[in-house]
């Protein structure tokens, strides 16, 4: 038995099957770049589902990271801590509201926004059995009332009984979500652009029209950025790209920084001051460890315009990518370098394309089957890039 079986049975004896992950043990990580056990150096090309955005390990946010550790890491919102607020005002001061509740994963965010919408509309209409529309193949985590809206019927197998509450009405068709609307319905939650779905994108407008729907009716609009937001598609939040501003955002991932899990609930004074003392909580959220390197993942955003890059990278990929003009390939879509090359089933599946590319050193995850999902680390370059793009040819041209 090699390292890599070796360090891969272990976690077979003594964990979960719960994943299947590519046959790689990594060991570290910097930048793009990640090596495996046995040295070897692959490209990043996935980057933790966009938890990297800033890439692994960024020495500004190591360095807050341990500056912090040296002074206090953890109070409980039982008392204050001195980074929590600055934090919190860089965050509210980037992303354009007004307040922020932090938590630490993203299926916390999505349940603190889910929280928030159904106190809201007791305060604001009287209603207490509310219904949040919700679209079919989200993604929007694994805790039980978040798979009680999937549509993926894995997610819910054996896990049984589930939260009332939600409408699940087809992605990206705003007549079926107008037809669901009833005196009940108090809010819509859905990504701006689906990630585990197999990256995809909506039709343009529809944003607008969902934000002009629940307008209409006075719900609220809740966008999970979880996985598009700081930059990934090459606006700072995925719904920039309609021109319309939600009512409530769920974010996550990369505003940990790739370091340390960090999320949050956005929105103005008229949602997020329905919450009162005692109604809702986290022991870790906001804790001063998370707040500084949350604070610095945003800084880095920033001092390297990593939204930009991401916009003008992005271009760059998908057009040598349809270049390649891949017999294997159906569809290349994305925005910025949140991009799905979805693989035609006469082809096979995914799966062996990335392990083709786990072999010429680029690390890739499939999503549902057919489509391979580029999320490289935003802090990546042009030269980078046409290098993967080197390996990529390699195993779409034959
Ligand atoms: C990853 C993700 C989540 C869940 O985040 P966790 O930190 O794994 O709980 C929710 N929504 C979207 C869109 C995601 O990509």
């Amino acid at each position: 038995m090699n390292r890599t079986e070796q360090a891969i049975g272990v976690v077979n004896d003594v964990s979960a099957k719960n994943y299947k992950p590519l046959p790689v043990v990594l060991v570290e990580g910097q930048g793009i770049w990640v090596k495996d056990i046995d040295g070897k150096e692959y490209m990043d090309m996935l980057a933790a589902y966009s938890s990297l955005n800033q890439g692994h390990r960024h020495p500004k946010i190591i360095k807050a990271l341990k500056d912090q550790a040296d002074k206090v890491t953890i109070t409980s919102r039982a008392f204050h801590n001195d980074q929590m607020g600055d934090f919190l005002r860089k965050l509210c001061d980037m992303s354009g509201f007004s307040k922020s509740l932090p938590m630490n994963t993203g299926a916390e965010a999505v349940e603190t926004c889910i929280k928030a919408a159904r106190k809201w509309a007791l305060k604001t209409k009287g209603i207490t059995d509310g219904e949040i529309i919700v679209c079919s193949d989200n993604f929007h985590g694994r805790t039980i009332t978040v798979i009680s809206f999937s549509s993926e019927p894995q997610y819910r197998e054996g896990f049984g009984p589930f939260t009332p509450g939600f409408v699940i009405v087809p992605y990206g068709d705003i007549k079926a979500m107008e037809a669901a609307v009833t005196d009940k319905t108090i809010a819509v939650l859905l990504e701006p652009m689906q990630g585990e779905a197999g990256v995809i994108v909506p039709p343009a407008g529809y944003l607008k029209d969902i934000r002009a729907l629940c307008d209409k009716h006075k719900m609220l609009m809740i966008c999970d950025e979880i996985q598009t937001g700081f930059g990934r598609t090459g606006k700072f939040f995925a719904f920039m790209h309609d021109g319309i501003r939600p009512d409530i955002v769920a974010i996550g991932k990369a505003l940990g920084g790739g370091v340390y899990p960090v999320s949050a609930m956005l929105s103005d004074d008229e949602v997020m001051d329905v919450f009162r003392p005692g109604d809702h909580g986290s022991t870790f959220g906001g804790n001063p460890l998370g707040a500084a390197v949350g604070k610095a993942a945003l800084e880095v955003l920033e001092e390297e315009n990593l939204t930009q890059k991401s916009y003008e990278l992005g271009e760059f990929f998908i057009d040598e990518l349809k270049k390649m003009n891949s017999p294997y390939v159906k569809e290349i879509r994305g925005k910025g370098l949140f991009i799905g090359v979805e693989i035609k089933k006469e082809c096979g599946e995914a799966r062996p394309f990335c392990e083709k590319l786990m072999d010429l050193g680029l690390l890739c995850k499939e999503t549902h089957q057919q489509t391979i999902r580029f999320t490289p680390p935003l802090v990546i370059t042009k030269e980078e890039l046409t290098k993967a793009l080197e390996s990529i040819r390699k195993v779409l041209v034959p």
